[in-house]
C-alpha cells in the first residue's frame, strides 16, 4: 500500500501560500510544526534552492525539536535525527544514486517511532508506511518568492 492512502481522498486538506524571504518560510514551517500530530511523514518536494531545508527549520524548531540554526542540510549525511522534547528526523534522499529502498538504508526504524520524519526527495525511493502523509511542494518563483502548497491526509 503506498502512503496514508487509506484515508480517503475527500479528507485531504489542501492548502497553497506564497512567502517572500527565508524568514517567513521558516515561520510559516513553525507553524506546520507546532500544529503536528504524530507520528508524521512530510515529503518535500522541489528543485535545489526551493526552500525545502528552510521550511525544515520551522518544523523542526515549532514541533519543539530543535533550534533554528541547529537544523542543517542532511545532503551528505542522509538522515540528522533533533529531539530536544519531540524526535525529528531529517532526511536527504538527493545523493541516493540507484533505486534503493527503506530497508537497505537502515531507514525503516525511523518509522517504528513515535516521531515526525522529514524527507527531502522522496520521489528518489519508493516508501511504504501507514502513517498519515502530508505532501508539501516547493517552487521558485523568484529570487525571494516560493510557492509552498500542502497536501496533508490528516487534514490538519
Ligand atoms: P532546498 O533544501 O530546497 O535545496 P534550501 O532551503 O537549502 O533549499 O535553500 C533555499 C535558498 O533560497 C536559501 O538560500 C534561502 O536563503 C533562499 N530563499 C530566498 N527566498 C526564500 C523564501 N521565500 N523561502 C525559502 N528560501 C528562500
Ligand atoms: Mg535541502
Amino acid at each position: 500500500m503506498l502512503t496514508g492512502s487509506s484515508i480517503p481522498r475527500a479528507a485531504v486538506a489542501s492548502r497553497k501560500i506564497l512567502t517572500h524571504s527565508p524568514e517567513e518560510t521558516i515561520a510559516y514551517g513553525r507553524e506546520i510544526g507546532a500544529g503536528l500530530k504524530m507520528p508524521a511523514l512530510i515529503l518535500l518536494t522541489g528543485e535545489l534552492g526551493a526552500g525545502k531545508t528552510t521550511l525544515t527549520k520551522g518544523i523542526a524548531s515549532g514541533a519543539g525539536a530543535a533550534e533554528i540554526d541547529e537544523v542543517t542540510s542532511p545532503t551528505f549525511t542522509l538522515v540528522h535525527k533533533y529531539e530536544r522534547g519531540t524526535r525529528v528526523y531529517h532526511i536527504d534522499l538527493y545523493r541516493i544514486g540507484d533505486a534503493r529502498d527503506f530497508e537497505t538504508l537502515g531507514l525503516e526504524d525511523l518509522f517504528s517511532e513515535r516521531a515526525v520524519v522529514i524527507i527531502e526527495w522522496p520521489e528518489k525511493m519508493a516508501l511504504r508506511t501507514d502513517w498519515p502523509v502530508m505532501r508539501i511542494q516547493l517552487e521558485h518563483v523568484d529570487e525571494n518568492t516560493r510557492g509552498i502548497s500542502i497536501d496533508d491526509d490528516a487534514g490538519t
